[in-house]
């Protein structure tokens, strides 16, 4: 590689608030265009912001999230620019006093990422572009939606490295119930600023800002198409101009939107309508008491208290609400392989078949923990314990209730099976002189007519080493 590239990235995400955060009006996606807007968010003169305490809190929480200080006090501030999308011509943002600094991630590889800042800010709106039509237009219901501005240092070198950091912020601000993260629907938007430098070099170049990327492969080809692009620019002896760019999805490339703006064009000034977020030593001890359990942590005690294979383990935390299924069922049967395998394998695949999610499962992480307890002491088979599994998840029910209701209870007494067998032996003398003659497969038949004799409950491992003693 003779350009090495230097990365970071600027990651919004809105806030899972009932209401805005500067008004009442619903905080929701979708919808009818311009139903939820008021003089506030719509940006009449004379109206006054109040600030959100929820949002506040959520801010906080993902400074938590990721490893921040929460600052005691934080503060607003206005972030002047005049677009058709922001009624108010400015935006209500924290520029000086951010809420949350100095996190860090630790990314693939084991390097760590510098979190600069997290700071609170309100969403513009959107416009709609009409092209038959020719026309533009405004839709404001996203106007005062909470956000949070998450910051890195410039501390990435490869795509796998932002791709890992993306994936884990969207995962830990689901757990701490910040922000679903739905990259799609745009509740979660990354920029990435990117440069290059020549290989060795410690001098960073020019970057450019590519903005709104809203899936992981998105980042990764537009990351790749402006490596290349500037490095032709520098192979040619030209050079790099700072400016912000969109990523065309369909073309995958990306296009010069605007010079970047620097922060004194912006004329920053203190927001004289909201008082300063004064946060107690105590307020910030609350709230750092009811976070809940982050995926890291769940995947280190899955692998290592629980020797999970890494992939396993990993498939586990994607998902908060099939991790703690899973946690609740450990709780009660301490069978750590066993119930991850018939939730990853079996449930799983029952899932997929319904298109339904873990949320929609009717059973307790009790009965799936006595399902595989009742697998394990042998009272049903292995293969039954699926077909139990696949009764529960389609028609409800108690694993034990099922398992006698579907005669899939094993039969652990050896005088029934043996009579069974003696029955099937005396009935196929010629497959029994066969088999004595060396023909081998003729185990699996006779092995067959014992299973279909003794039903749903025939124990097979009991079946199978009581046929082998009599074929001796
Ligand atoms: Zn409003």
């Amino acid at each position: 590689m003779r350009y090495q590239p230097v990365i970071g990235l600027e990651i919004h995400a809105e806030l899972l608030t009932d209401s805005k955060v500067f008004c009442t009006c619903k905080n929701e996606f979708g919808g009818n265009e311009n139903t939820r807007v008021c003089p506030r968010c719509s940006g009449l003169p004379g109206t006054l912001p109040l600030i959100n305490k929820g949002a506040v809190r959520l801010a906080a929480k993902a400074g938590f999230a990721t490893d921040c200080t929460i600052n005691n006090y934080s503060a607003f501030d206005r972030k002047n620019y005049f677009y058709p999308d922001l009624p108010k011509a400015y935006q209500i943002t924290q520029f000086e006093y951010p809420i949350c600094t100095d996190g860090h991630i630790t990314v693939i590889g084991g390097k760590d990422i510098r979190i600069n800042r997290i700071h609170i800010e309100e969403d513009a709106g959107k416009l709609v572009h009409d092209d038959y039509e020719g026309i533009s237009m405004a839709d404001y219901n996203r106007c005062g939606v909470p956000l949070i501005e998450i910051v890195t240092e410039p501390d990435f070198r490869t795509i796998e490295e932002v791709q890992d950091f993306v994936e884990q912020i969207a995962l830990r601000l689901k757990y701490a119930g910040v922000c679903d993260a739905r990259m799609e629907q745009g509740s979660m938007r990354v920029d990435v600023n990117i440069s290059i430098m020549p290989a060795g070099s410690s001098e960073f170049g020019t970057r450019a800002e590519i903005k709104n990327l809203n899936s992981l492969k998105a980042i990764g080809r537009a990351i790749e198409y402006e490596i290349k692009r500037q490095s032709e620019i520098l192979d040619n002896g030209g050079t790099v101009v700072q400016e912000t760019r969109r990523y065309n999805d369909n073309h995958g490339d990306t296009k010069a939107l605007r010079s970047k703006e620097e922060a004194h064009d912006y004329r920053y000034f203190p927001e004289p309508d909201i008082p300063p977020v004064l946060l107690s030593d105590e307020d910030i001890a609350e709230i750092k008491n009811s976070m809940p359990e982050m995926p890291q942590t769940r995947f280190n005690r899955y692998t290592q208290e629980y020797k999970l294979p890494y992939d396993d383990a990993k498939l586990i935390i994607s998902s908060k609400e099939f991790s703690d299924f899973y946690d609740e069922a450990v709780k009660i049967n301490p069978d750590y392989k066993q119930i991850s395998n018939l939730m990853l394998v079996e449930l799983n695949r029952n899932l997929n078949d319904s298109e339904k999610t873990i949320s929609d499962v009717t059973f307790s992480p009790a009965d799936l923990a006595e399902l595989v307890k009742m697998s394990s002491d042998g009272i049903v088979s292995k293969n039954a314990a699926k077909d139990i599994l696949k009764i529960m998840f389609t028609n409800g029910g108690k694993p034990q209730d099922i398992a006698k209701e579907h005669g899939f209870i094993m039969d652990n007494d050896t005088s029934g099976i043996e009579e069974i067998i003696n029955k099937v032996l005396s009935e196929n003398p010629e497959s029994v002189e066969s088999f004595k003659n060396g023909n081998q497969k003729i185990f699996g038949f006779l092995m067959g007519q014992v299973i279909r004799l003794a039903g749903n409950g025939a124990n097979p491992k009991l079946a199978k080493d009581l046929l082998t003693e009599k074929l001796k």
